[in-house]
């Protein structure tokens, strides 16, 4: 039937189909089921929605002047962060700004397909910036050794720690998180519904991973930064907190919540950032812990 379709159609219907098929941007790569789970898009307050897969954080500004996005999940997944967009009643093709929290495949793999439907810059640390341009990630990643290269991202820049994004009615500040990988950054806003506003914090992912022969015991200059990081995420202006896996924060059972029509927001959760660095400082703890009884 598609074989007819192709024939009877014109030209550019079949090279459009073709593409749909050997799109090398939207090639799966292996992945956590949990990872892949559709997720309904939602609200999450004012100009700020969830456009992500159950597993995976995707946030969608609305800045009255074009669109931001922020993380890109994985290849397999960019078809369906598009149609939740669309979904919500926007357009692809309106997205400016993807930013980024880190260049790991899991939330960096579907930002060249996204950034190439869009039309739209990615922007990121300039260590993570120089990884997506790659398709690979930085050197001295604790998780370098064995970790899956993603489609590589052209349109990329650099911006600077505490550097500022404007956009329509919005202001989005990066904040340079780095330890789990060395160029994540986490993302901050204002976001307002009729005369109040929240601070909106998405943070990129604090946990102490690593794979191959490193141990953050052999990286002290590392766990120094991770712990930096946490400190200043615990220390953030922080109403509403999305964490690059939602489950490291409760986010999944608060999208659950949302979904299902909760009052009041489930997100709206003055210590969750604090929550978030705690559960981080744990998880950092027991690897040195079990390092050091190796
Ligand atoms: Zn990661």
């Amino acid at each position: 039937m598609k074989y007819l379709s192709c024939v009877i159609a014109a030209a550019f219907f079949c090279a459009a189909w073709s593409a749909g098929h050997d799109d090398p941007l939207t090639a799966a790569l292996p992945a956590n089921p949990d990872w892949l789970k559709p997720q309904t898009p939602l609200k999450l307050f004012g100009n700020t929605y969830f456009v992500g897969t159950g597993g995976i954080s995707i946030v969608l500004i609305d800045t009255g002047d074009g669109l931001i996005l922020i993380d890109g999940a994985l290849p397999q997944t960019a078809a369906a962060t598009e149609a939740n967009i669309r979904q919500l009643g926007f357009r692809v093709e309106d997205i400016r700004y993807i930013l980024n929290t880190e260049a790991h495949f899991d939330h960096s793999g579907g930002l060249a397909a996204l950034a190439r439907d869009s039309g739209a810059e990615v922007i990121t640390s300039p260590i993570g910036a120089a990884a997506l341009k790659a398709g690979q990630v930085d050197a001295h990643d604790p998780q370098a050794s064995n970790i899956s290269r993603s489609p590589p991202v052209p349109n990329t820049r650099g911006i600077e720690d505490g550097g500022a994004l404007r956009l329509g009615n919005t202001v989005v500040t990066a904040v340079f998180t780095p330890g789990h990988t060395p160029g994540s950054v986490s993302w901050t806003w204002r976001s307002c519904e009729g005369e109040t506003c929240r601070n909106v914090v998405f943070a990129s992912s604090l946990n102490a991973v690593a794979n191959g022969g490193f141990t953050y015991t052999g990286h002290p200059e590392v766990t120094a930064q991770l712990r930096a990081s946490i400190d200043r995420v615990e220390g953030l202006t922080c109403d509403l907190l999305i964490s690059a896996h939602p489950d490291n924060s409760g986010g999944d059972v608060k999208i659950a919540a949302l979904e299902a029509g909760a009052t009041p927001n489930p997100f709206l959760a003055p210590r969750a950032c604090q929550a978030y660095a705690e559960r981080a400082r744990g998880r950092l703890q027991a690897r040195l812990d079990r390092e050091a009884s190796r």
